[in-house]
């Protein structure tokens, strides 16, 4: 397996994506999923600039991190309040807060550590059991009380979508993704910019960038399959 010519790959696709709806490539952000995945392929993708990383433990991005500290890390996984502060000041963003009790968690640690933590309000899209993430419903507001907290600044909406066989079938729950940024832009608080939406994965990131992504998350399509699931 050629990492650098899946690297290529994806980036053709992305842009054909992006130029077919369009949009600028340049306003996609590749985040390249290496969860369960060893530090001597991220440093093959960082030598031709992919230096952009998605992962889902807490204890792999502080491993991670530890060797390469220049990397841009994202934690894209379920996070426990327990683990925040392991985390809070190394990723660029925490694209997966699912509730007040949790930001707020988030908050009092990056107000500990003088910064301003970037987050993500995920959105459990399918409404599925096995998923993480708010309902379309209860976004707005969850989200606007989440916003209001000192050391958090909302920057968009996460989702991972169900796994279906023709990534269409995705394509009107992206939408509904983009017009909830849209709705929450408009309410206009201080601490948000509802202008980032993460979504797309290997199966369906052609179709989430169609609708608006901003950034997408790719694991297997760059790095082969992976030997288990991670969570
Ligand atoms: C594993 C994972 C991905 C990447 O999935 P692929 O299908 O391998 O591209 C994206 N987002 C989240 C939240 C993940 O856990």
């Amino acid at each position: 397996m050629d990492l650098h010519e899946n690297l290529r790959t994806v980036r053709e696709r992305i842009a054909e994506a992006a130029r077919r709806s369009g949009r600028n490539p340049e306003d996609v952000t590749l985040i390249a999923v290496s969860k369960t995945k060893p530090v001597w392929m991220m440093e093959e993708f960082a030598a031709v600039g992919q230096t952009v990383f998605g992962e889902n433990h807490v204890q792999e991005i502080v491993e991670k991190y530890a060797l390469h500290p220049e990397y841009e890390y994202h934690m894209i996984g379920h996070l426990q309040t327990n683990k925040v502060s392991k985390v809070v000041g190394k990723v660029r963003m925490i694209h997966s807060v699912d509730s007040v009790h949790l930001a707020e968690t988030i908050s009092k640690e990056a107000q500990k550590k003088g910064i301003v933590q970037d987050i993500l309000v995920e959105i459990n899209v399918g409404n599925e059991e096995s998923k993480y993430g708010l309902n379309f419903e209860e976004a707005p507001e969850t989200t606007l009380l989440i916003s209001r907290l000192p050391g958090i600044f909302v920057r968009g909406f996460m989702c991972v979508a169900p796994y279906v066989a023709d990534p269409e079938e995705n394509r009107p729950l992206f939408r509904r993704m983009k017009e909830l940024s849209v709705d929450m832009e408009s309410q206009k608080s201080d601490n948000i910019l509802t202008e980032f939406l993460s979504m797309g994965m290997t199966n369906d990131y052609m179709t989430a960038i169609e609708e608006g992504a901003t950034h997408v998350r790719i694991g297997t399509a760059l790095f082969g399959p992976r030997e288990y699931k991670g969570a």
